[in-house]
């Protein structure tokens, strides 16, 4: 018998028929994606892994697979992994998010609806819908670019899905990668703990997930898959925050804190100060929290696109569903 939370997930979905076999591809392809999240992003990092030099080493998850299975999750990746190389085919990409801007949407009391975000938040012509029904359901799982990777950091448990119907998929389908429910002070909790160890507020939107946001991730640059995708491949795989690091220079100590915790390699010290690289800084806001001394700002730039603001974005941008969903 098909449980509740498959249908409700096939219902984001045009209904499979012989003209839509890109909808039945892409329900196929989220439906994998949730019940063997570790497998199928094993198989994404394996990929990308060629572009990375000293790569880390992988484990495959042997605890889900039958052959069939794998067969199966493999084949998704195929279908899905050409498209993310161009922006303009991308179907599966993160906006980095700022702390406030990470806890303002862990912190949505009421469902909302903003499809078809701005180029300017998002840049990509793919996957690029805002739309949460119970903001309030949150679920933490076990990372899986950290599980599958044989020195993978720790903490673990850091990804977090938000809204229905993905929650109750995950917590239905999938044991694996052992999600819990959770409550919206303890999803805080986390984000706050991730980005003061350095780690980078992430909401993951994915074709596969009906074109919608459904993930706050907190990745880290040592494991982070889309980060491979990003840092070493052509592939634009996220947006940054829309703001950009700045230094105050007589505050500055040298210390190299940033330089070393900076995710995307943007800060180098010359003459024992701390210069960013413009290019290469995606706004994350690390440098900002973790400088002993007030040194590190970031300023909006609207050269940097604009940022992923649930107050401007409720303002601004929400849609009346008509009391559809
Ligand atoms: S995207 Fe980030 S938090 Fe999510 S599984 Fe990968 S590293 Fe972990
Ligand atoms: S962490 Fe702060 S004080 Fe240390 S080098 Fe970076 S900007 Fe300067
Ligand atoms: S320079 Fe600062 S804001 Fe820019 S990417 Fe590095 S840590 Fe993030």
């Amino acid at each position: 018998m098909i449980k509740e939370p498959m249908k409700a997930f096939a219902k984001l979905f045009a209904r499979p028929s012989t003209k839509d076999r890109l909808e039945s591809a892409k329900l196929l392809d989220g439906y994998y994606y949730m019940q063997y999240t570790k497998l199928y992003v094993y198989h994404i990092k394996s990929k990308l892994s060629r572009f990375k030099p000293n790569a880390q080493k992988l484990i495959f998850p042997e605890e889900e697979i039958c052959q069939e299975i794998d067969g199966y999750v493999k084949a998704a990746v195929d279908y899905m992994s050409p498209a993310m190389a161009h922006k303009e085919t991308s179907t599966y990409h993160g906006k980095i998010l700022t702390l406030d801007n990470a806890k303002k949407l862990l912190s949505l009391k009421v469902d909302l609806n903003a499809p078809n975000l701005p180029e300017s938040i998002i840049p990509y012509d793919l996957a690029r819908d805002l739309i949460i029904n119970g903001p309030q359901e949150i679920c933490v799982m076990t990372c899986a670019c950290r599980e599958i990777s044989e020195t993978g950091c720790y903490p673990r448990e850091v990804c977090l899905i938000v809204g229905e119907p993905f929650v109750s998929f995950w917590m239905e389908h999938n044991k694996l990668d052992h999600p819990r429910r959770i409550t919206q002070a303890e999803a805080l909790e986390i984000v706050q703990a991730a980005h003061e160890r350095g780690s980078v507020q992430m909401a993951w939107f994915k074709d596969a997930m009906a074109n919608r946001f459904y993930a706050l991730c907190n990745c880290c640059s040592c494991c982070c898959t889309g980060m491979i995708a990003h840092k070493y491949t052509p592939s634009p795989a996220f947006a940054g925050t829309g703001y950009v690091a700045q230094r105050i220079e007589e505050k500055c100590l040298g210390c190299g804190k940033c330089v070393e915790l900076c995710p995307f390699e943007a800060i180098t010290l010359v003459d024992d100060k701390s210069v960013v690289d413009y290019d290469k800084c995606m706004g994350c806001q690390v440098c900002q929290t973790t400088c002993p001394n007030g040194a590190a700002i970031t300023v909006l730039d609207p050269a940097k696109g604009d940022p992923l603001d649930i107050d401007y974005i409720v303002e601004n941008l929400q849609k009346d569903t008509g009391g559809e969903r």
